[in-house]
């Protein structure tokens, strides 16, 4: 079952040449507990891999992958509303269109985020004005250490923006087996995103009976209109999150650039990250195996398939650059292994 010095390039969707010393597919709890103990006996480090749609490898893994593959989901009703319960290696897009499918809305606006539903909770996924936070009930889990499961709700994961406790006090301690969400009996369409309420506009569609099918589409298009697709340009997504500042920051900045983009959070301002690289001159920049999406600045990109080092570098620049010009810092969004 377990494998050694495997190339993570097929697993991670920039596409990065990588090898990890020992490797492991696990599609039961109990091959996921064997795969633990033998990282434990030799005192190897654990990564837990989904789809590697957010993750830099900066270099061979010294230890363990566990490739988390276990599977099959349910959906039943209850007064709360429809309950999905998804083992942790369902592929992401595909849960969400199997709820549209069956006319029950509420995840279509995260259509098209590639990755597994396990990784799902590590980083609240988020798009189009909806976090899986807004649709989560609970989580299963298994300790590293010990073996055991754990159920997590909603209020132990600690969501915030592309945060939860995993990436945080409970980093490296658990591997997520089981996701459970609830989705709403009556529903009702978010679209006030301005570009999701923008394409809805040009549609010939009734506004006041829109189908969860149809804003699935929306974004699905909205989303292939702008981001490209892994298997032909290698990325990781956006790379930075968008930058949160107070008011004062962010009036002086408005005050400089007018035309900068930004949304109120709470007290606080979110900056648009991509808006902020653009203007720094980042967009469509290469440098040889790697570069910045020519029409989404925010996505780094790896066409050359470039070792980590590259992408990191790349990142460090605009990083430094964003701050110079703006006085803002950019924090990586993905997670650097090792
Ligand atoms: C083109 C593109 C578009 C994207 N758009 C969005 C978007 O709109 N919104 C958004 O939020 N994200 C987006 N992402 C980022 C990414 O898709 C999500 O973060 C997704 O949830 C990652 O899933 P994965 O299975 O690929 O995780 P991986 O990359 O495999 O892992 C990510 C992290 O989670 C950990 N992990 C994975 N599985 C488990 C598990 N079972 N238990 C414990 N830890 C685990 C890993 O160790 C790693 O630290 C995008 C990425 C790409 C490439």
């Amino acid at each position: 079952m377990i494998e050694n010095d495997i190339d993570l390039q097929p697993h991670n969707t920039l596409a990065i040449s990588a090898h990890s010393a020992f490797f492991a597919r696990v599609e039961t709890l109990e091959q996921l507990r064997e795969a633990l103990a033998f990282a434990r006996d030799r005192s190897l480090p654990i990564l837990p891999l989904g789809g590697g749609s957010n993750i830099v490898l900066t270099g061979d893994y010294p230890g363990l992958v566990i490739q988390v593959d276990l599977r099959g989901f349910s959906i039943r009703s209850d007064n709360s509303g429809h309950i999905l319960e998804a083992a942790a290696g369902e592929n992401w897009h595909r849960i969400v269109m199997a709820t549209v499918q069956g006319e029950l809305g509420g995840l279509e606006n995260l259509a098209l985020i590639p990755g597994k539903i396990g990784a799902a909770p590590i980083q609240n996924i988020g798009a189009y004005g909806v976090e899986l936070c807004d649709r989560f009930v609970s989580l299963q889990a298994m300790e590293i250490a010990s073996g055991e499961l754990r159920n997590f709700a909603a209020k132990d994961c600690s969501f915030s923006y592309r945060d939860s406790v995993f990436k945080g006090k409970l980093r490296d301690k658990y591997i997520i087996t089981q996701v459970n969400l609830c989705l709403p009996k009556k529903w009702q369409a978010h679209i006030d995103y301005p570009a999701l309420s923008q394409y809805v506009a040009g549609q010939n569609w009734n506004v006041d009976r829109l189908t969860p099918s149809q804003v699935a589409q929306a974004v699905i298009d909205i989303r292939n209109s702008k981001l490209p697709l892994p298997d032909k340009i290698p990325n990781a997504g956006s790379f930075f999150k968008n930058p949160i500042v107070d008011t004062h920051s962010y009036l002086n900045l408005k005050a400089e650039h007018p035309d900068l983009v930004a949304f109120a959070a709470g007290d606080c301002w979110k900056l648009a990250a991509g808006w902020l690289i653009d203007r720094a001159g980042w967009r469509g920049v290469r440098r040889d195996a790697v570069g910045v999406h020519e029409l989404q600045a925010l996505v780094l990109v790896n066409p050359g398939r470039g070792a980590g080092a590259e992408v990191t570098r790349l990142a460090e620049d605009i990083a430094e650059d964003v701050h110079a010009k703006f006085g803002v810092s950019l924090e990586p969004e993905p997670r650097y292994y090792p």
